[in-house]
């Protein structure tokens, strides 16, 4: 090798070694890149993900606007906090959670979503402690959330206001290095978003409210699946006789499904109506005044507060077919 050979060899290596070490620069990596789980990288896709307290909230809460949200591409992921063990009148255990398990397997097959998880914590005794605190903060992270969804912290419901309690504990620390180390922080700020409920102590502003005209029929049907939960009347049903003479004949099962399809979308209906001027004015007055079933969302103030233009980038906000 000649001396201008090798001078041009070195120059190169060296170049090279510089842009390697400006690239490491870039990416903050505490952890020492000993991470057990990789962070599923940004694609341009939104990435949702939303925290129930049970098998069935998420799909309560937001179903509609996940199947919206699927079918654009964009990956949504539902996490129920607890396994929904004693959430049934004449059944309970790990029989219960199995069976709650799969309603929710079905359910996100019949909304489209790209994956549904329920950790195994007992029902009814979901606690704010700081390992759960950093179980969200991991979740969150590697499922690299541009939105995290979960119930307000005065809902009525023990594990919902924990789990409402857990998203906020974690909206910082998402992006801190140094706490949960095993796991690279979010190189980003989400939006936190908790779901809509009827509490009135506060009671909940609607930031964004959704039209799920063009889902409602797919968010229903995934709903009338989680039969444990509504045919057969769930942790209170031996208060309500239809879902005790179901459980005792289950051919009086496919009726009970179609009161469920009827009791959400009147659901829907009535949460249109009550925010009928923030559909006015996120899809405008022709269509905004059309919409017959919406779902609604209040930004949580710890993460990103997006401005007009993001809000109709991250949702699905567009008018629906069945109003054009
Ligand atoms: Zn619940």
């Amino acid at each position: 090798m000649n001396q201008t050979v090798r001078c041009f060899f070195t120059l190169t290596l060296t170049l090279a070694l510089i842009a390697s070490a400006i690239a490491q620069q870039e990416l903050p990596k505490p952890y020492g890149g000993t991470a057990p789980d990789a962070q599923i990288p940004d694609d341009g896709k939104v990435r949702i993900i939303n925290f129930g307290a049970h098998p069935d909230d998420a799909e309560i809460r937001a179903g509609g606007t996940a199947v919206l949200w699927a079918e654009r591409g964009d990956q949504v992921k539902f996490v129920s906090t607890t396994n929904g063990d004693i959430g049934h009148w004449k059944e309970a255990g790990g029989a219960l959670a199995l069976r709650r398990y799969q309603e929710a397997q079905d359910a996100a097959k019949v909304l489209g979503i790209a994956k549904s998880v329920v950790w195994d914590i007992h029902d009814g005794e979901l606690e704010p402690t700081l390992a759960n605190r950093l179980k969200f903060t991991r979740e969150i992270r590697l499922w690299n959330a541009d939105i995290v969804i979960a119930h307000r912290p005065n809902d009525y419901h023990p594990d919902h206001r924990y789990t409402g309690i857990l998203m906020q504990d974690s909206a910082y620390m998402v992006g801190v290095p140094f706490l949960a180390p095993d796991t690279p922080p979010l190189l980003k700020t989400p939006v936190f978003l908790f779901s809509h409920d009827g509490f009135q102590n506060p009671p909940f502003r609607a930031d964004i409210v959704v039209a799920i005209d063009d889902s409602i029929d797919k968010k229903a049907a995934a709903l009338a699946l989680m039969d444990s939960q509504f045919s057969e009347g769930g942790a209170l049903g031996h208060l309500n006789p239809r879902a005790v003479a179901a459980v005792a004949d289950p051919t009086l099962i496919p009726a009970q499904r179609e009161r469920t399809v009827e009791r959400f979308k009147s659901q829907a209906e009535g949460i249109a109506n009550r925010y009928r001027d923030k559909l006015i004015e996120l899809y405008g007055e022709e269509v905004g005044r059309k919409v017959k079933y919406a779902e609604a969302f209040e930004i949580c103030e710890y993460g990103r507060r997006p401005n007009r233009a993001e809000i109709l980038r991250l949702f699905p906000i567009t008018p629906p077919k069945s109003v054009q």
